[in-house]
């Protein structure tokens, strides 16, 4: 079966197809999470949109599996499969950059980091993820929070068109303009509608920030999460970032004895006038004594990459997330408790704020539902060892169920494990229906399934 589908890949893809007698194979069916072990009949290596539109057509005829990968950092591991095909969008990291224009258009294949230095030579950058190394496509398409959110909206916000292959081998275009349901349910439905090989980004002056990391005694983290609930919202939707747990990282700006013992953390990021800066992150300094910080005025790509050494591939993860609508004293007094019993040295919790330009957006102008909530808790637990793996799940697991109480029934789909799929209908919540309706039009065998997925019409 290898051998066949493989041998029909190679006679219609410009592509490298690695089939499990290849050379490479255990690192192509490789994803970012190390816990994900499958063997795909194929892992086509997409050269362009055509070999999208090949690849579909043999998963399709051959009634196979199909998963889509772009940056591979879906905590369930969507990027690969057992007995599929996996169509690995990771050699179209093309950029262009239209400065007059503040656009950009971006293949399916491109990292953060590529797309924000890409685009820093002219001086622009738009909403991403805070970690390089993740994909522009899986997280643009299940809505994107970052730093610049709150003052310019989510990814999936700045979305300008999408170029789509389609389980039909039909190439779309899709805007406001063109396939224009397409295109709503792209901005936060996932990949359920087919492969986007280029992204067409709004781009904005955003090119030196202010912030970096302010760490903190984690047994104050009563009032800096009190503050921060305060102070965000009143805030200059300029200031990004969030406040989360960890484990200090041996890093030289924190002392040597707080190292890999736990805090708790802000990572702000202010995109006004420089000069500015130093006073808008100053009262995250005067809240309590900082164990350590490392704020100043940096390139801002230089912010999206910071982390990237503490989160190399291959670990083992498992996510858990909800919204919610505040940040009271009862959710406080959760994360306070949970949140000082952080595992291990990799595992993050973050909590983002879901405000300013992302609420101007109506709950209903994309598919992403959750316009009104105030915050996007993640309980992201990442660690090394898979002998570990029973204790962080249970950890992980028992964070996010004391939190219930205090949590909307649904959360951000870029944040959900494997094991959240009964999820679906309320990480959508009125919009479900209209994304089914649209599933069926453009996918109604379901061959993109291999995600958070919504079900075509029976
Ligand atoms: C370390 C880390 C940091 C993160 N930080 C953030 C953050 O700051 N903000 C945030 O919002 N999220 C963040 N996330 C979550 C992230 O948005 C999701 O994991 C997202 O799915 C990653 O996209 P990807 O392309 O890397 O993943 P993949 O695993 O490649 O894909 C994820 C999903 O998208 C689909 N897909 C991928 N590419 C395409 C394509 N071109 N066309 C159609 N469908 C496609 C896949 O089929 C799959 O269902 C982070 C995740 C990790 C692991």
């Amino acid at each position: 079966m290898g051998g066949s589908t493989a041998d029909a890949l190679r006679a219609k893809v410009r592509g490298e197809v690695i089939a499990p007698q290849d050379t490479g194979y255990d690192e192509a069916r490789k994803v970012y999470n190390g816990m994900i072990d499958r063997r795909p009949a194929a892992v086509v290596r997409c050269t362009g949109t055509a070999d999208a539109a090949a690849a579909i057509a043999v998963a399709r005829d051959e009634g196979l599996d199909l998963s889509v990968r772009g940056g591979g950092h879906s905590a369930p591991g969507f990027g690969t499969n057992d007995g599929g095909i996996v169509i690995d969008l990771s050699p179209l990291q093309n950029v262009v950059v239209d400065k007059d224009a503040k656009t950009a258009r971006a293949g399916g294949g491109c990292t953060w980091k590529v797309f924000n230095e890409a685009t820093h030579a002219s001086g622009l950058a738009t909403t991403g993820g805070i970690i390089g190394s993740t994909g522009i496509a899986g997280l643009t398409l299940g809505g994107g929070i970052g730093y610049l959110s709150r003052k310019y909206g989510l990814s999936c916000d700045n979305l300008i068109s999408a170029e789509v292959v389609t389980a039909d081998g039909r190439v779309l275009v899709a805007s406001e303009t063109e396939n224009d349901d397409l295109f709503w349910a792209l901005r936060g439905g996932g990949g359920n509608f087919g492969v986007v090989t280029t992204f067409e980004y709004r781009m904005h002056p955003v090119a030196e920030i202010y912030g970096g990391p302010i760490v903190f005694p984690v047994d104050r983290a009563d009032d800096i999460l009190r503050f921060y609930r305060e102070y965000i919202a009143e805030a200059p939707e300029e200031l990004g970032g969030f406040v989360g747990f960890h484990l200090a990282p041996p890093l030289p700006f924190l002392p040597e004895e707080w190292h890999f013992k736990n805090v708790c953390l802000a990572v702000l990021c202010w995109t006004g006038p420089i000069e500015e800066g130093e006073k808008r992150v100053q009262p995250f300094l005067d809240v309590v004594q900082p164990v350590g910080a490392h704020v100043g005025a940096m390139p801002y790509p230089a912010l999206n990459v910071a982390f990237d050494e503490l989160l190399p591939p291959g670990l083992q993860h498992y996510w858990k997330a909800s919204f919610a609508r505040e940040l009271g004293d009862g959710a406080v007094a959760v994360h306070a408790e949970h949140g000082a019993k952080v595992p291990s040295i990799q595992t993050a919790v973050h909590l983002y704020p879901i405000d300013g330009a992302v609420q101007r957006v109506g709950a209903d102008d994309t598919a992403f539902a959750y316009r009104d909530q105030g915050f996007s808790p993640v309980i992201a637990g990442m660690w090394e060892n898979p002998a570990d793996n029973a204790d962080n799940i249970a950890w992980v697991r028992g964070y996010y169920e004391a939190l219930l109480p205090y949590s909307a029934q649904g959360g951000y789909i870029g944040f959900m494990d494997g094991d959240d799929q009964s999820r679906i209908q309320d990480n959508y919540r009125g919009n479900y229906d209209r994304l089914a309706a649209v599933k069926t039009k453009y996918d109604p065998g379901n061959l993109f399934h291999v995600n958070q997925n919504i079900k075509p019409a029976a």
